[in-house]
């Protein structure tokens, strides 16, 4: 990881960690773990988790393991788990042989359970779930008791059993910690531990018909994994006092530090799985690594590099108030790492014969292009220059509109980056469709390379290719997929905000020959165009480039 910028700037965890390092707790070590639920692709907001985890671990000599949450079999999938392991080793972070699943501790957790019922701090339950609800009171008044609460430990022992066994259909019975239906915290109002659900599990198969509850289970994946710092998201605090209580009334057990920190936030973006998962079923994006997904394999797909994530999240730090952070911030640290190390290509999107009329025929000149001038060891290539060019249809106008015009009109003079002086001198029009067809230049033989020796000054300068060695390609243009900053804030609906224009495809885009030879993932800047990656789509033949970024950095600016 040595191109991490680290970023070792103190936290409040990192302050609890010093403290419990110097106070010899733990023996000193420093155990995280990352516990996704395998029931979907990772976003960017487990990103910040991500390097919050494997971050400490690192910068402790510590451990991170990545362990599978699979604990409720409906919504797990085998593909979810193979992406979760590509995506956090593409983000650079390794678990080594640190990899777990929270259903190969099932037996464990039931003997825990076991445990408290013989104790008299757990019951089963004949309520249905509906029922569990009612009675559970609300904030300003206590729930009730249910009336199989006091049930004693043998008659509970052989119920829960029974529920394992199979013997009762789903949804009649669960086992129930038995707190406090008065407490003020609704989570301590005698929590669900199991509950009874027939589905396949993609590692268990149909073993189990209990399945056990998060609040139950993590604490003591946590305690089993020998976990020292459980970090986890704000929304956690107030199930903490479960987490000590389930663990506090097992004492022979390590007791692991829950501590919480603030979820990342981004503006024109929604991060829930649920609305993730209703944008790739109801096919309003291409899949969950369609370029404007927030999933790690979309942002990957739309050439975010990994070093830019884990530049970002470092940079938004971790606090202990939700808070959402600008879109343009997470733009601001892709192009800052895309600067650094994308090469520099010349692509043109929507091509313009230029024909230089006083250029021999059959000539072809090589001239040497800078790879990336911010890369003093990215080198040079060649590229061929002929008679036959295109530029960007933008960069030319029948009439300059004004003073300040300096790209091609008749009678202007440019350079072609890289090769030479031309001026426009004629140009044709499609009789049909009134389009302007070509234009004609001349070029100036003493401006070779690009600089003219009597010093005159020429303002514009316009990316071309050789119209006989461009390769025909595709460009796809990305935008954010939402057009509010708060997507469905204003109907209810997330799916109202979509942005129509979030996707066009440009078909007939020229390249030059570097880019069809480059592999799938490569990124480049285009010049004056902004940044790009070859799609997984794209062959030799017919490339496929998408936009990744523009190069305008709208939060630099923002912030100076
Ligand atoms: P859900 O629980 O709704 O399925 P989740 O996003 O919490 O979704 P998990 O798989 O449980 O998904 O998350 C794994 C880890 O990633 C958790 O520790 C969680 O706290 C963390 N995480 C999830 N979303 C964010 C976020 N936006 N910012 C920071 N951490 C997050
Ligand atoms: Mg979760």
């Amino acid at each position: 990881m040595s191109d991490l910028e680290e970023n070792k700037v103190s936290n409040f965890i990192r302050d609890i960690i010093n403290k419990d390092i110097a106070e010899g707790k733990n023996g000193g070590t420093v155990i995280t773990r990352f516990p996704p639920e395998p029931n979907g692709y990772l976003h960017i907001g487990h990103a910040k988790s991500i390097c919050l985890n494997f971050g400490l671990a690192r910068d402790y000599s510590g451990i991170c393991n990545l362990r599978f949450d699979d604990t409720n079999p409906s919504k797990e999938e085998q593909e979810y788990i193979d992406s979760i392991q590509e995506d956090v080793h593409w983000l650079g972070f390794k678990w080594n042989q640190n990899l777990f699943y929270a259903s190969d501790y099932f037996e464990e957790i039931y003997g825990y359970a076991e445990e408290l019922i013989r104790k008299g701090l757990a019951f089963v339950d004949d309520l249905s779930g509906e029922e569990i609800r009612k009675l559970r009171g609300t904030l300003t008044e206590p729930g009730t008791e249910s009336p199989h609460r006091n049930r004693t430990p043998e008659e509970n022992l052989d119920l829960f059993h029974r529920m394992r066994a199979g013997e009762f259909p789903d949804g009649s019975r669960t086992l129930r910690a038995k707190i406090n239906m008065a407490s003020g915290n609704l989570n301590m109002r005698d929590p669900v531990m199991y509950r009874i659900v027939r589905a396949d599990h993609p590692r268990q198969g149909n073993k189990w018909c209990l399945y056990p509850m998060y609040d139950w289970a993590h604490g003591l994946e946590d305690s089993i994994e020998g976990i020292t710092h459980s970090i986890c998201t704000l929304e956690f605090e107030d199930h903490r006092p479960l987490y000590d209580w389930f663990l506090n009334n097992l004492p022979a057990l390590h007791h692991p530090q829950q501590i919480e920190f603030a979820r990342l936030n981004l503006n024109y973006t929604v991060m829930s799985k649920r609305k993730l998962l209703q944008l790739v079923q109801e096919n309003h994006v291409s899949g969950w690594d369609d370029p404007r997904m927030p999933t790690i394999s979309g942002m990957r797909r739309r050439g975010f590099t990994p070093a830019a994530i884990r530049n970002f999240c470092d940079r938004i730090g971790v606090a202990k108030v939700n808070s959402t952070i600008d879109y343009a911030m997470l733009e601001h640290c892709l192009r800052e790492d895309l600067n650094k190390t994308s090469n520099r290509v010349l692509g043109v999107l929507r091509p313009l014969k230029l024909i230089i009329d006083n250029y021999p025929e059959d000539k072809l000149e090589w001239f040497d292009a800078e790879n990336n001038p911010e890369d003093e060891n990215a080198g040079v290539r060649k590229l061929p220059f002929t008679r036959e060019l295109y530029i960007e249809q933008d960069d030319f106008r029948e009439e300059a509109p004004n003073k300040k015009y300096f790209r091609l009109a008749p009678g202007k003079e440019i350079r072609l980056k890289h090769a030479y002086y031309v001026t426009c001198v004629d140009y044709k029009k499609d009789e049909a469709t009134g389009e302007i067809s070509e234009i004609h230049c001349t070029y100036d033989p003493a401006s070779r390379g690009g600089w003219s020796e009597d010093g005159r000054k020429v303002r514009g300068t316009s990316h071309w290719v050789s119209a006989s060695h461009a390769v025909e390609g595709e460009a796809r243009l990305y935008g954010q997929l939402f057009k509010t900053e708060n997507p469905g804030s204003t109907t209810g609906n997330f799916l109202d905000d979509i942005d129509p224009d979030s996707f066009s495809s440009l078909k007939g885009c020229k390249f030059e020959p570097s880019i069809a030879e480059a592999a799938p993932e490569t990124r480049f800047q285009l010049l004056r165009q902004g940044y790009y990656v070859v799609d997984k789509d794209s062959t030799p033949e017919a490339p496929v480039l998408n936009l990744t970024v523009g190069l305008r950095d709208t939060w630099a600016k923002m912030n100076k």
